[in-house]
Parts: C-alpha cells; structure tokens; sequence
C-alpha cells in the first residue's frame, strides 16, 4: 500500500448547486468519523477547470484532494469516470469512499464496487464507525419498513452512498489548508463506449421540491395527464412546486425529477396537498417531516387519508378545479 494512514474518500459530485451540497455534507460527516480510524479526509474530483471545487473541498473538510483536470472530462461520462476512480483506488487503497445519492453517485458507485469487488450499501441515512473500526451503514429496507445496518468487514474499500440532505455541510473554511494531488489522465483509459452528443437543462424550477413551503403532489387518482396539468395551474397560485408519485412519473404526465417518495426526493414542506394518491409505504415514507397534509381521495379509507391533518372525500379533479376558481376570484378581488 502506498498510504499508510487510512483515508475516507468522498466523490467530488459538483455539476450543480444540488449534487455540490452533497458532497459538502459528506466531506462534513467524513470529517466525524475520520478520527474513530485516525484517517485522513479526502476529495477525489474530475473534470475540467475545477479549481473552483478543489477549494471548496478543502474549506469543506478535505485534508488532501486527487484531482484529474482534463478537458476530455469537460461532460460526465460515467465509464470513464468508472475508470478513474479504479485507478486511484488501486493505487491510494482508502478505506471508505463515500458518494451522494445522486443520478449520477447512483450510476458509478454500484459499477465501481463491482469492478472493485467490495461491498455497497447504496441510499444510506446514517453512518457510523464500530468498535472493530468498521463502517456501519444504515439504509431503509423492506420499503422503508426497517432500517438495516450493514457492514462490509472482509473486502475493501467500505463503499455508501447517502441520500442529500442526511448530514450538515461545515461552514465554509477560509482559512482550511489541504494537499493537491493533481494526476494526469492516463493515456491508456479505454475508450467509453457511450459518447454525449448533446446535453439541454430541464426548465429549471422555481424553487427545489425539497425545499418548498408548499408541495401539491399529484397521484394516479388524477386520471390523465391533461388532468394532472391542473395541479401545475395550482401550484402556481400558491406559490408552490409540484410532486408526484411513480406510477404518474412512470406514465410520463411529470418528469422523474418530482417523484417523491424512497425512489424520489425527500419533502418537508409546511402544506402538503395531496391529490388522488392512495398512501403506499414508499411514497409516504418521504413526506414524514410535512407540518400539515391535506388529502383528497374518492377513498376514505386510503392510506394517505389516514394520514392526512385534512382529510376530503371527493374528486381530487374537482377539488383541484375549485381551488383554481377560489384562489383566482381572491387575487382578483
Ligand atoms: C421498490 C419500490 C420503490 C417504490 N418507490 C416509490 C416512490 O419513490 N414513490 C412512489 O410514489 N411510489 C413508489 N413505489 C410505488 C408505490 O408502491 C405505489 O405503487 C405508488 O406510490 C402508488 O401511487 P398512487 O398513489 O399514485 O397510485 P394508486 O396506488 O393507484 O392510488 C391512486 C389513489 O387515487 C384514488 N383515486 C382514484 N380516482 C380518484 C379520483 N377521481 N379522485 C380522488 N382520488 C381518486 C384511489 O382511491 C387511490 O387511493 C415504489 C414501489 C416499489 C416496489
């Protein structure tokens, strides 16, 4: 082994303001288990002119930051990035790498641990070290039922991704020094198979689903998806951003970006509107930590109206309708 101090490695997952704050709130974690394994906090980033995020990692808890600048690395690509981090990690030997739950910590991480052939625990809300040094790392199971505690003690490295928003980022650190270890890309790499033609934002949001004040999500109770726009028409008059469950983000009337629920994003807004959603453990496994719910289901004996703070028997397509109407005669008046 070339390190002989153990390491936490956290994956630099910056390209954009969401996927960066993960990366800060496990640089913050890392930096709390670190001395329970006496090991060295550090950030592994790829890419092309990102000097920016090597000192933000730095002022963020790393103590030393691998880093491969290069302008073939300008567009994510997974393969290559797969790649990447094998190299490092075969040559550096950490002892724990962890990831965000993004789209993109999802797609390497389970790749990488296959080529590494350890362990992963993907989708982790908690993470500790135990009396033999290990990692134990918490994730839901059985649909959220349970909370399993896993631990990887034979294969190297202890491998977790964690759900955003499950730790605090450190304030920034003006005065934080760390090593750089910049590392030419090797001119070996395969080749990835896939290659980005073109790439376009999504309509950005106005404010990000986990942090709306107010959430109106939408269920299959809508009936169609021209039905389902209404609650876009709603949102906008309460100021509120729209969520959904899978079966609407499935039948594509929503984008997979508004899935709330174990797959989806996490909620905590003060007023959630529910409409036309049955209550299934793995969606409503997310929306725990909203202050007040407001369900309307043809259903009274649907989950989510059990759940409910407000709970209105009728059709969610009316109630939607007449809400519209309430909310436009006020602002007109
Ligand atoms: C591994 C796994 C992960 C999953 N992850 C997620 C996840 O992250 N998020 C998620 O949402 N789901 C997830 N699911 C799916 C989940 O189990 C449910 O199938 C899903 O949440 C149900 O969505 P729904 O409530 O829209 O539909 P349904 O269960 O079909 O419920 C529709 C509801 O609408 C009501 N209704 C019908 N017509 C009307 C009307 N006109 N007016 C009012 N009410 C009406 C019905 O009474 C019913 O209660 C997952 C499943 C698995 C197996």
């Amino acid at each position: 082994m070339s390190n002989l101090k153990p390491s936490i490695w956290v994956y630099g997952d910056y390209r954009n303001y969401f996927q960066n704050r993960v990366t800060l709130q496990l640089l913050a974690h890392a930096k709390d288990l670190a001395p329970k394994i006496e090991a060295d906090v550090c950030a592994v980033v790829f890419g092309y002119q990102v000097d920016e995020y090597v000192g933000e990692y730095i002022a963020h808890g790393a103590v030393k930051v691998y880093v491969v600048d290069d302008k073939s690395l300008t567009s994510y690509c997974t393969e290559t990035h797969v790649n990447l981090m094998e190299r490092l990690v075969c040559a550096h030997h950490p002892e724990i790498i962890l990831v965000g739950a993004t789209d993109f910590g999802r797609e390497l991480s389970p790749r990488l641990a296959k080529r590494l052939r350890t362990g992963l625990t993907a989708d982790c809300i908690g993470l500790n070290i135990n009396d033999d040094g290990l990692l134990i790392q918490t994730a839901p199971a059985f649909g959220g039922n349970l909370l399993a505690e896993t631990v990887t003690p034979v294969t190297k490295p202890q491998m977790a991704t964690v759900r955003p928003g499950t730790f605090q980022e450190l304030p920034h650190d003006y005065e934080a020094q760390g090593d750089i270890l910049h590392i030419a890309m090797p001119p070996d790499l395969p080749r990835p198979k896939v290659r980005m033609i073109n790439c376009k934002r999504l309509p950005q949001r106005r404010q990000r689903l986990e942090e709306a004040k107010i959430v109106v999500c939408g269920g299959r109770g809508m009936g169609s998806k021209v039905k389902f726009k209404k609650l876009f028409e709603l949102a906008q008059l309460l100021d509120a951003e729209v969520g959904a469950t899978r079966p609407v983000v499935y039948s594509k009337w929503i984008g997979h970006d508004a899935l709330v629920g174990q797959a989806g994003k996490h909620i905590n807004p003060q007023i959630l509107f529910s409409f036309g959603t049955s209550g299934a453990i793995q969606h409503t496994a997310a929306i725990h930590d909203a202050e007040l719910i407001i369900a309307v289901n043809k259903n009274p004996d649907a989950t989510m109206m059990k759940m409910a703070d407000v709970a209105i028997v009728a059709d969610a397509n009316q109630v939607c309708s007449a809400l519209i109407r309430e909310l436009k005669a006020r602002i007109r008046e």
